[in-house]
């Protein structure tokens, strides 16, 4: 029946920037699903673990600091060791630097290409070589607007993003032989730290919600159906694609 084939029952997924907003909100998706998880986070797991057990999952995790991407592959190997496999990565941890870019700083150019993309890429080259011996794996990237977009004083965070939808399509081309897929999410404007500058400035919260053909910031529980379809077996064909999650701004 097509709705098992959305059941993520005995499935082990790793999470990053599991303690706050939309990594929160995925890691508990995905355990509502039925998987387990292995979390990854800066400093602490928050309530993370205490929701995810709440809903009958596990959680296991790692402090690490994903602006090293030399952590990459201890990350991996930490989760294949507690759990003894591993089916799903989904790569979430990201932050954002705001300023002209006549004035941007070299550190804030390193700071956000190193959590966002470089991390991102190692991550998913290390978790590739278990996804690549048990021929099953699933990859889910978090792109954004800025996936397609300009924006405005976020010359980093908007190279890194382009950049996370393009390598969705290069590993996804390189690993489906291999059973499996790399595709990302586009979240739209959604109410998290991430984006608590932008909901305070008036004028520019004003700004994007009139453009937002829903009417309103999506919140974290938007994404939850997103990411379950993309890590089950009912998007098994879906590969290569950045799934725009909202409220239709890309569509105005
Ligand atoms: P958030 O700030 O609540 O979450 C970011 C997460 O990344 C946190 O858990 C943080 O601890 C983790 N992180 C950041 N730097 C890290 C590091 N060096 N090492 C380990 N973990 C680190 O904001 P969010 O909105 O939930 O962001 C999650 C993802 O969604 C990010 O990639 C962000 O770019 C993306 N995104 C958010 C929006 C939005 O509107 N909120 C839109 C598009 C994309």
């Amino acid at each position: 029946m097509i709705l098992d084939d959305f059941k993520l029952t005995g499935k082990v997924a790793i999470v990053t920037g599991c303690n706050t907003g939309l990594g929160q909100g995925m890691a508990c998706a995905l355990a509502e699903a039925g998987a387990d998880i292995f979390g990854v986070y800066r400093s602490t797991p928050g309530e993370t673990p205490a929701m995810i057990r709440k809903c009958g999952g596990r959680f296991e995790g790692i402090q690490a600091d994903l602006s090293v991407p030399a952590n990459a592959e201890n990350i991996i190997n930490q989760a294949v060791n507690t759990y003894k496999h591993i089916d799903i990565l989904v790569n979430n941890a990201g932050i954002i630097r705001r300023e002209d870019s006549i004035a941007f700083s070299e550190k804030d150019w390193d700071d956000v290409l190193n959590t966002n993309l470089k991390s991102l890429f190692f991550l998913s080259q290390a978790a590739a070589k278990h996804f690549i011996a048990q021929n099953s794996g699933r990859i889910i990237n978090i792109a954004s607007m800025l996936s397609y977009q300009g924006g405005i004083r976020v010359p980093s965070y908007t190279a890194s993003k382009s950049a996370v939808k393009g390598l969705t399509m290069t590993l996804a081309n390189e690993w489906a032989q291999h059973g499996i897929t790399v595709n990302a999410i586009a979240p739209g404007y959604i109410e998290t730290n991430n984006t608590v500058a932008l909901r305070a400035d008036e004028k520019r919260n004003a700004a994007i919600l009139e453009r937002i053909p829903a009417g309103r910031w999506g919140t974290p529980d938007d994404i939850k159906g997103a990411v379950v379809f993309l890590a089950s077996k009912a998007a098994e064909y879906i590969n290569g694609f950045t799934l725009a999650v909202d409220g239709g701004w890309l569509a105005r």
